[in-house]
């Protein structure tokens, strides 16, 4: 068994200790001590990290009484100096000692016992037995979270006998065992755990709730404690700040300068789309004045170098509305597109027509009698294409 400084004293940093067994493990060489003060992985909290000797420790576990420092190079032999690395293990009891808070006032206040519990690298969350928790209800967690961190009220672990367990009021039971240690937070919360935590509310620091979801019937909360709620301010304060000065208002006017934006940009989406429609009326108008009469049938073909295929169909059908019309246009750019359409009444077959200028010119398509479209030809075929399928036509029809 090893012996757990971290449980004595939590701010303990370097300590000497012997070394009572390797292995390699599949990570990597591991050593068990005599005594540590390496948290390892549980209760929701991540392990330490830190070196043995000159080694580095990247990761540690419990196994049967036992804690396995696992590390990055070859282990050290004997006696060793060691250290953790203390900004990770404090930042790691901001964030429990603060969930310990969050939870003790979810139950004092809605009655919500809290599930389960993890600290994350970038946030953690608590799971709440509570759904329909509203802003104003997360809010007023997170004020009286955070007047306990202002009280500043001190915050011990302890070991208790069994005996004594039905008399403690424990905010959650104990799971088994002889002991059980208990941290307290003095008149606040009373609850069994092995994790590591700060001495006084006070050093937890800013507590924020950052999102409220719905999660297997209850609530999940994810929230920020210490340094970690700081830096999250700072990004976004800075954001905030230049997203003023670019749309020069002040910060509290920012959402209703964004919503103008929004009801600015879409106007003018609509009227850029009513423009261009407008646009295509006209230029189908000019293409209908260059028709090429075969006997009563109007025909219209037009290549462009380079325009959307979308743009190109509208086009098209714009065409084939006036009655008597086939319209055969395409685009050799981006992708080289064929739109072969005709007028309702015109008893001429489009899918046909395509079919045998794709056999001829290559690519392929298909569609209906009275619309088509092919691709996937050369591009520098299609002029020639199309001027085939014009002659097509005029054969076809006289
Ligand atoms: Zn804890």
């Amino acid at each position: 068994m090893t012996v757990r400084l971290y449980f004595e004293d939590p701010y303990l940093q370097r300590f000497e200790a012997r070394i009572e067994a390797s292995r390699e493990g599949e990570a990597g060489w591991e050593v068990a001590l005599d005594r540590t003060c390496f948290y390892p992985e549980g209760g929701g909290q991540p392990s330490d990290r830190g070196t043995l000797g000159e080694a580095r420790v990247a990761h540690v576990y419990e196994q049967d009484g036992q804690i396995w420092h696992v590390l990055t190079g070859a282990p050290p032999d004997g006696s060793i100096s060691a250290q953790i690395d203390w900004e990770r293990r404090f930042d790691h009891m901001q964030q429990h000692t603060g969930q310990h808070l969050l939870s003790a006032v979810a139950l004092g206040r809605l009655g919500a016992q809290t599930l389960s519990f993890h600290l994350g690298a970038e946030s953690s969350t608590i799971d709440l037995d509570l759904a329909g928790l509203t802003d104003d209800t997360c809010h007023a967690l997170e004020d009286e979270a955070n007047r306990l961190v202002m009280a500043s009220i001190p915050v011990r672990a302890y070991v208790v006998e069994p005996d004594d367990i039905p008399r403690l009021n424990l905010r959650k039971p104990p799971t088994k065992g002889e002991q059980t240690r208990v941290v307290e937070i003095s008149g606040v919360d009373l609850s069994p755990c092995g994790g590591t935590h700060v001495r006084s509310t006070a050093e937890i620091g800013l507590i924020k709730v950052r999102r409220a979801e719905r999660y297997k019937g209850g609530t999940r909360l994810e929230f920020l404690c210490g340094w970690r709620a700081l830096r999250d301010y700072q990004w976004k304060h800075a954001a905030i700040s230049q997203l003023a000065r670019e749309l020069s208002v002040a910060d509290r006017d920012l959402i209703e300068a964004v919503h103008r934006l929004q009801a600015f940009e879409r106007e003018a989406r609509q009227e850029a789309e009513h423009a261009r429609r407008e646009l295509l009326i006209r230029e189908a108008a000019a293409l209908q004045q260059e028709a090429q009469l075969f006997g009563s049938l109007r025909v219209i073909a037009r290549s462009f170098a380079d325009r959307p295929a979308a743009e190109v169909k509208h086009l098209g059908g714009l065409l084939v509305a006036e009655p008597g019309t086939v319209a055969l246009l395409a685009t050799q750019a981006p992708a080289p597109r064929l739109f072969f359409l005709r007028s309702p009444e015109v008893e001429l077959d489009m899918r046909e027509l395509l079919r045998r200028v794709t056999a001829r010119f290559g690519g392929g398509g298909g569609g209906r009698p009275e619309a088509a479209e092919g691709g996937g030809m050369a591009a520098a075929a299609i002029p020639d294409a199309l001027a085939w399928a014009v002659g097509q036509l005029r054969s076809e029809v006289s």
